[in-house]
């Protein structure tokens, strides 16, 4: 079987290992836990306590493989980012059950040893925010190490020293792969080791990783793989592992269409996971060309949720034609544990180079406001003309759905 067959078969097969416990939307330190008491149970993984978030949740790692090549992959700094938690719970569970892919399993547990650490920030999982319990955002705290989770991170990297490490994160819906209008479904980087992006053996290594990844999944979403900026972040987890031989791979889920639960990207992750995995094991990734890496097109930011084009704008007499660009922010209401958008407008005035996820041409709209609408602010402010407008599904978007979206509540 070719690889493309082997991932093709791994994908059809996806839901016998997925962890059904898990959602990819919420995870909870709880959740967590009840997991891996169970998976202590078998005696394939060695589970253990690296140490405890500020709030005092444990964070922990789960060990298997017996491998030369060390792989560490860690999740969830972003406490608002759960899918790849869920996506390395898939992955333990395709490690731990007997399948019909038992010589592929056998191959990578017995060239590489994995360290999992699922959930690197539990206090930001359970409220559902990016940053730490002390508001500091744990990828931008990989040199001072302040944060007690930052700092068992690094530690434990210390420990282990792994080969590779994989940086498993969620990016928003805004961005497209190139500038086709496709969504970027999935981002990849080899973190850059200086500003001048210098191509060390080290991140040759990742983007050779990376190229073998992108071959994987473009049979399932063609066009829609981006490579991740590539400034330069010195204080990211990423960029100081490159710089100390840790061939860095960041993953990021993206946005595609319908996929409101994440579930699909979830898979992909499984499935790009897997396809790295097998070509570091299997060492081809050695003969790919890493220049094919800059041929994955960039992330470019050219979506809004929302695009409301060709507005009128009285002031003064006169009228002005804009378009407004609206983006929604997925937060959590902590008392009812539901989710809640909470809208913003992200930039105003000629925006025919964007597309919306969302749009509508608002000719004959009227924005009848006494104060200008304002970028980064929750806006309200009056549409008057038609009563309603007709969307692509067929249903309809009012005048009130779109005061609500500005309004910062939900909708739909
Ligand atoms: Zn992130």
């Amino acid at each position: 079987m070719n690889s493309k067959e082997l991932f093709n078969e791994i994908f059809l097969g996806y839901d016998n290992f997925r962890e059904t416990k898990l959602g990819s939307e919420f995870i909870t330190h709880s959740e967590l836990i009840s997991i891996l008491e169970q998976l202590q149970k078998e005696n394939l993984f060695k589970i253990e306590t690296l140490g405890k978030s500020v709030e005092g949740r444990e964070i922990f790692s789960v060990t298997f493989g017996t491998g030369r090549t060390k792989i560490l992959a860690w999740s969830q700094m972003h406490g608002d980012e759960p899918t790849a938690t869920a996506a390395l719970f898939d992955l333990i569970n395709f490690f731990a059950s007997n399948n019909s892919f038992t010589k592929f399993r056998n191959d990578l547990l017995n060239e590489i040893t994995f360290h999992f650490v699922p959930m690197v920030n539990p206090d930001g999982a359970e409220k559902f925010k990016r940053e730490n319990a002390f508001n500091i955002d744990l990828n931008r705290d990989a040199q001072r190490l302040e944060s007690y989770e930052s700092k068992i991170l690094w530690d434990y990297s210390e420990k282990i020293q792994p080969d590779f490490g994989f940086n498993l994160h969620d990016q928003n819906s805004y961005y497209t792969a190139g500038r086709s209008g496709k969504h970027s479904t999935i981002s990849l980087l080899a973190p850059p080791l200086d500003h001048v992006k210098s191509i060390n053996y080290t991140r040759e290594k990742s983007m050779q990783v990376i190229c073998k990844i992108n071959d994987a999944l473009s049979q399932f979403i063609p066009g829609q793989i981006a490579r991740y900026n590539d400034d330069h972040e010195p204080r990211a987890f990423g960029d100081n592992f490159t710089k100390n031989g840790i061939s860095s791979i960041l993953i990021e889920a993206g946005y595609h269409k319908n996929d409101f639960k994440k579930e699909f990207v979830r898979k992909l992750n499984f499935v790009a996971l897997l396809s790295a995995f097998r070509s570091i094991s299997e060492k081809d990734f050695e003969k790919v060309d890493y220049t094919k890496y800059f041929s994955v097109p960039e992330n470019e930011q050219l979506l809004f949720d929302l695009l409301l084009r060709n507005l009128t704008l009285f002031f003064n007499g006169k009228s002005f034609k804009i378009d407004v660009g609206i983006n929604r922010k997925k937060c959590m209401n902590l008392e009812s544990k539901k989710f809640f958008y909470k809208g913003t407008i992200a930039e105003l005035g000629d925006l025919s180079i964007y597309n919306g996820i969302e749009e509508y041409d608002m000719t004959g709209f009227k924005i009848e406001s006494s104060n200008m609408l304002t970028v980064d602010e929750s806006a309200d402010f009056n549409l008057t003309g038609k009563s309603e407008l007709k969307i692509i599904n067929g249903s309809f978007l009012n005048y009130d759905n779109i005061k609500t979206i500005l309004n910062g509540k939900t909708i739909g």
